[in-house]
């Protein structure tokens, strides 16, 4: 792993999903199989393998606390192409100082993370008024998981976590994207551990070649990602689980 403290030029981007988005890292220890961020190499000059390279932005706190009084004020996802909870966080609490610092100024958040480190800003999250804290769970079944993302948390964590952050009185989700084999077995393990749920599918291209790779090719008739995705809806409407399908 390739490990690097860097300046960064700034730190509070404009976002497609967000009005807003923070990166504290470029790149991601986790380096799950299917992730899409790992396009992103190109603009940033990286050769190492996805998920063999960290930057650090040692500057983080320092770029938020000026960029925070330039910018109007809206909803600011955490993170988009990095996960602001991976192992280096624990020591450089990148995160947890930029959440501080939106915390002080009342601006609204959404966290989202595959790792049960995020439990550790639960009294920073508490204290900002209008956030949203979301796990990333792909599948129920935690071999699968094993396959793609073997160094994230295990689901089992994953759910903990989330119940943890629900019954502190916060606002969660989960983000089952995308939708790998057992994500159908995921709302019984969500039930009243979540407020909303969203599901996406892999690109189809990429579903076809990473999933053959797996030995997975029995997933990849036509349809399968609708059919699941209604499946799960299904589910979630039974539980009273809002559930949004977002391809
Ligand atoms: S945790 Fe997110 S950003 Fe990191 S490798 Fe996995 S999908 Fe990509």
């Amino acid at each position: 792993m390739v490990i690097r403290e860097i300046n960064a030029k700034s730190i509070l981007s404009a976002s497609k999903i967000y009005t807003y988005v923070i990166n504290p890292y470029v790149g991601c220890q986790f380096g799950c199989k299917y992730c899409y961020a790992r396009y992103m190499k190109k603009f940033t000059g990286h050769f190492e393998p996805w998920g063999e390279f960290v930057d650090i932005k040692v500057n983080a706190e320092e770029l938020l606390q000026k960029e925070i009084k330039k910018k109007k004020k809206d909803r600011v996802w955490i993170s988009g192409v990095c996960d602001p909870y991976q192992p280096l966080e624990a020591k450089y609490k990148l995160t947890r100082k930029c959440l501080k610092i939106l915390a002080n100024n009342n601006w609204p958040v959404v966290i989202q993370t595959r790792s049960k480190l995020v439990l550790r800003d639960i009294d920073i999250i508490k204290e900002i008024k209008n956030c949203d804290a979301g796990m990333s769970i792909t599948t129920a079944d935690d071999e699968i998981r094993k396959l793609f993302e073997p160094r994230a948390t295990p689901i089992i964590d994953r759910i903990n976590t989330l119940k943890t952050l629900h019954d502190s009185g916060i606002r969660t989700y989960a983000m089952i994207a995308p939708i790998l084999p057992g994500a159908e077995k995921l709302i019984e393990m969500l039930d009243g551990k979540v407020d909303y749920i969203y599901v996406d599918r892999m690109n189809y291209d990429y579903a076809n070649m990473i999933y053959r790779k797996y030995k997975l090719e029995n997933f990849l008739a036509d349809g399968y990602f609708d059919a699941v995705s209604q499946d799960i809806a299904d589910k979630a409407q039974k539980k009273g689980i809002e559930c949004h399908i977002v391809f």
